[in-house]
Formats: structure tokens, C-alpha cells, sequence
């Protein structure tokens, strides 16, 4: 979806609730929401009502994005080698989904991977042939799909993780060198490894997908914009001045706001939605 800005939002089935979709997006709508992100995890909650819902909101002329699954049972970490026909074989289903979307409407062709993470001692190098190779198995098998690779969230202790720093994202998109495999940046694990520094023009010439949230005091990450930590009106305006596209997305983690009224959740979506939409439309 390079070219035009679609803002977004993270979706799961638990947000939309006993309500029903059309209750929960309206009010985004007015606030500027075009596009929603459903991860591709069959092992998570609620796996059978993502379909439907992905088939509602492309009824409500909403634009479609894909997170690939990244959390166990799901890696990539042996693709360049052993484990190849067996990582297939796993994403192979989801994997079909997305494509069947891209074909459908070019609003709906984006895919977000992140790097290949392991434990120590794991190589770094191996980790890297995983993912690329990985990359261009999708490139190749699923032609309709726009491919963008994640920065990381940081290193947790005792991981092995390529892919946070933004100039190893690059050098893995020059590797393979293809306008159909961008950058994914998300902001807030950007924020988390380096605080506030301007990004590249090199970067930002890469990037058509962006997941923004906030981080609170502790670092943990994916809130809505209530903290000001995170300087996405800089970095979301340079994107756009340097002629950038793609989908904008809000990536929340709703655990977070469990113990939150149903109303402060609300207010806190629709701000965080409008604030993008101040800065990019
Ligand atoms: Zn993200």
C-alpha cells in the first residue's frame, strides 16, 4: 500500500467484544481509522473469529494489513537449513490468508515480519540466513504480497536478536534487494533502543508500514498516546516530508489496559487516532 497513508489499528476479536465490530470502529472512523492489522497467529485466542472479521471490515471499506506469527510455537530459526520444509509446512495456511487478501485489493497486500530471535548462544549470522531466506521464499511464493521487515524490539536478556538496530534491517533489504520488501519501523522499539534521534534519509526512504504506540516508565511498550514519550509527530512528519506511504498503525497490547474503564479506553484510542491523523492527513 505505498503511495497513500492509511491509519490503522491493531485488531483482535476481544476489542470489538459483545458490541460487534461497526460499534467499536465508528467512532475511530470519525477519527480518521481506514485500515485495520490482524496477526496471522493460529495459536492465539480466538483464531476462528479472525477470518470474519477480517471479511466485516473489508465490507466496511476499510483497507487490510497482516502481522506474520512470530511468538513460539512459531520461529523461523532453522529456515536456511533443516528446518525449512517444516517452517512452510507452519506458515504456509496463514500465510494464504494474506495472500488471498492481496490479490483481492491492493488496500490489503502488506505483511510484517520480523527477524528470526533466539537464545544464547545462538549465531547472529545464522539468524540473519534464517530470516533472509525465509524472505524470499515469501517473496517468491506469494507474489501479491508487500513484505516489511520490523525493526526489533531490543534485546531481552539472554536473547540473540538481529533486525533492532535500523541499519541491519537495511542491510537485510539490500540483500535482497527488492521494492517488494520495505521496513516495517515501529516507533516505539525504536524509542526503547536509541530514545529520540532523527532517522536517515536512507531509512526513511524504506518504510512503508509504521506501528506507533507509547512506552510508560518502566519501558514496557504498545500504549496508546497518553505518555509523550515516544516522538511521533517528529518522526511521523519526516516520513511524510520525504514523500513516505503506507499504513500507519496503532499496536496496542490489551492486557495492558485491562483494569482501564471502557470509557477511558475509548477516549484513549480515539485521541491517540486523531493525533496521528493531525500530524499525517
Ligand atoms: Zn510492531
Amino acid at each position: 500500500m505505498v503511495g497513500d497513508i492509511r491509519i490503522g489499528f491493531s485488531m483482535h476479536p476481544r476489542w470489538a467484544g459483545d458490541e460487534g465490530l461497526e460499534a467499536f470502529i465508528l467512532p475511530l472512523r470519525r477519527s480518521g481509522l481506514s485500515l485495520l492489522e490482524f496477526e496471522l497467529d493460529d495459536q492465539q485466542d480466538d483464531w476462528p473469529a479472525f477470518e470474519p472479521l477480517m471479511e466485516a471490515a473489508f465490507q466496511m471499506g476499510l483497507g487490510l494489513s497482516f502481522h506474520a506469527p512470530y511468538r513460539s510455537p512459531h520461529s523461523l530459526v532453522g529456515f536456511a537449513g533443516r528446518e525449512r520444509s517444516h517452517i512452510q509446512g507452519d506458515y504456509r495456511p496463514v500465510l494464504e490468508i494474506a495472500e488471498t487478501w492481496a490479490r483481492k485489493s491492493p488496500a490489503c497486500r502488506t505483511l510484517v515480519i520480523h527477524a528470526a530471535v533466539a537464545p544464547e548462544p545462538a549465531s547472529r549470522e545464522a539468524l540473519v540466513a534464517d530470516t533472509l531466506a525465509f524472505l524470499a521464499w515469501v517473496l517468491e511464493e506469494y507474489p501479491n504480497l508487500q513484505l516489511a521487515l520490523e525493526n526489533n524490539h531490543p534485546a531481552r536478556q539472554g536473547e540473540v536478536k538481529p533486525g533492532v538496530e535500523l541499519k541491519d534491517v537495511l542491510s537485510m533489504l539490500a540483500a535482497l534487494g527488492t521494492p517488494r520488501l520495505g521496513a516495517c519501523w515501529d516507533l516505539g522499539h525504536d524509542y526503547l533502543r536509541q530514545k529520540g534521534g532523527a532517522p536517515t534519509r536512507k531509512w526513511l526512504s524504506k518504510v512503508v508500514h509504521i506501528h506507533v504506540h507509547d512506552v510508560d516508565e518502566t519501558g514496557e511498550d504498545h500504549f496508546p498516546l497518553i505518555f509523550g514519550r515516544v516522538p511521533y509527530e517528529r518522526w511521523l512528519e519526516a516520513w511524510k516530508a520525504q514523500g513516505g506511504g503506507g499504513g500507519v498503525v496503532l499496536e496496542l497490547k490489551g492486557k495492558l489496559l485491562q483494569n482501564w474503564s471502557p470509557a477511558r479506553v475509548e477516549e484513549a484510542l480515539e485521541t491517540s487516532i486523531s493525533r496521528i491523523k493531525e500530524v499525517l492527513l
